[in-house]
């Protein structure tokens, strides 16, 4: 759960990657980070927080320069700590080499204790280190055949962004798992996890990188592009459509926002039941709501209404106040509760304790009955590819029946999409090429101390 940025060559890149930085936000919020190449050397400036507190006027006009690569990060291997923070940068005797990486990777923990033994020091406790290291110890001459030759040894989901002095390089693994899209502005080489952030900064998305795709932007901004890695069976997450991208954006050569709203009509026809009113939770239920209220033609309201301001720096009273948790965040429009039968659209339900404390506030609001719908299948397995999902014993539907979470719930009634309707709901061309493990357990790849 990363977002990633890159640009080259440009005149003001640090000011675009906090751009792009910014529309990535979405894709984490734990620390935020820049590495900008000026004349010779790259610095990087890094920070725990949102982009737009991390970095200031003057900060920006300390990382002038001609390229740029830009992270956001919400920490799936390693700690929520500032030696975490990306972009990462070394010297070696490739120079200096800056990597900012989306995605998990299932065997860092064994190469770095192998590393370890052999004296290697590490700075942090990421995955993305790893990486580094293997580069570092690489004898290649050029640094792209050193990439090639550590990301070789890496197995999982890594969509990167490289900067060196001369160089721009993004790959991303051979499954695909995570997003990373080429674009253009003017001559200059862009790269990001989402088309959002091309639009921000009007720059046009050209394309997406393919599975195993490696692309090299020098000096003037001319790319050259490369297949270095053994073909292996596309694996797109699923769940980056489902929830964790912006809807406004393509990704996976698919609209997230037609597919959500596909979600929402496939579910309606699958668990229809007469109801008043069609709520989301927002935001990410909002699209597979509209589509379940347009095939139910049940009314869609939004009422229930999010506070889009609850930062970091909360401070929550000593004295417990009931679903405090949830309140800061979501709050009912009780005149358009009251009295109705409202079926609630949220996109996945992982642990329950907040969809019971979401469907307790619709009733205290005075909805007569609460139906939960979710636009997903039940979660029951983790992801090791780079989503934050708990382990498989808080996810409630690995060990407990519809019934029973329904119970837990206390809604009137709650339904999944199938898989099968998941599925149908994708563009024809490319069904097979999804990762839905975290549904299914079909892992395209092992995890070495796999316990699910
Ligand atoms: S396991 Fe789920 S969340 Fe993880 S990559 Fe696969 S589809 Fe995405």
């Amino acid at each position: 759960m990363c977002g990633i940025f890159g640009i080259k060559p440009y005149a003001e890149a640090a000011n675009l990657a906090y751009l792009g930085l910014y529309a990535l936000q979405h894709r984490g919020q734990e620390s935020a980070g820049i590495a900008s190449l000026s004349g010779e050397r790259i610095s990087v400036y890094r920070r725990m927080g949102l982009v737009a507190d991390v970095f200031q006027e003057e900060t920006l006009r300390n990382l002038e320069g001609s390229a740029a690569i830009g992270h956001v990060r919400y920490s799936t291997s390693g700690d929520s700590q500032l030696e975490n923070a990306q972009p990462i940068l070394i010297t070696c005797h490739h120079g200096q080499v800056s990597l900012a990486h989306n995605g998990n990777l299932v065997n860092a923990q064994k190469i770095r204790a192998q590393l370890e033994s052999t004296g290697s020091i590490f700075n942090s406790s990421s995955d993305s280190e790893v990486i580094l290291h293997l580069i570092a110890r690489s004898q290649k001459e050029k640094i792209e055949e050193a990439i090639v030759e550590a990301l070789s040894q890496v197995e999982g989901a890594f969509s990167c962004v490289f900067l060196t002095k001369k160089k721009m390089i993004a790959v991303r693994d051979p499954h695909g798992f995570r997003p990373l899209l080429l674009g253009q502005l003017g001559e200059s080489k862009l790269f990001a996890s989402e088309s959002c952030a091309f639009d921000l900064i009007d720059a046009q998305m050209v394309r997406e990188l393919d599975p195993g795709e490696m692309v090299v932007v020098n000096n003037l901004g001319v790319t050259r592009s490369s297949k270095p890695f053994e073909a292996k069976p596309t694996r797109h997450c699923i769940f980056e459509h489902i929830y964790f991208a912006r809807p406004d954006g393509m990704m996976f050569n698919e609209s997230t926002h037609e597919y959500r709203q596909r979600l929402g009509e496939k579910l309606a026809k699958e668990s229809h039941i007469e109801a008043d009113l069609v709520v989301p939770v927002p935001d990410s239920g909002v699209c597979a709501a509209l589509g379940y209220s347009q095939a139910s033609k049940i009314p869609f309201a939004f009422a229930l209404i999010r506070n889009h301001y609850v930062g970091r720096t909360f401070i929550e009273p000593k004295q417990s106040i009931r679903h405090f948790g949830v309140k800061i965040k979501l709050n009912p429009v009780k005149r358009l509760i009251e009295g109705k039968r409202v079926i609630l659209i949220d996109d996945s339900l992982v642990r329950g304790t907040t969809s019971r404390k979401i469907v307790k506030m619709m009733r205290t609001a005075g909805a007569d009955e609460v139906h939960l719908r979710i636009s997903a299948p039940p979660t029951k397995y983790p992801c090791y590819y780079g989503i934050d999902t708990p382990n498989r014993s808080e996810l409630i539907a690995s060990s407990h029946s519809v019934e029973e979470i329904r119970k837990y719930i206390e809604a009137d009634s709650l339904a999944y999409i199938s898989m099968d309707g998941m599925m149908d709901c994708l563009a024809a061309s490319n069904k097979e090429d999804y990762c839905h493990a975290c549904f299914s357990g079909d892992y395209a790849v092992p995890f070495p101390s796999l316990s699910v």
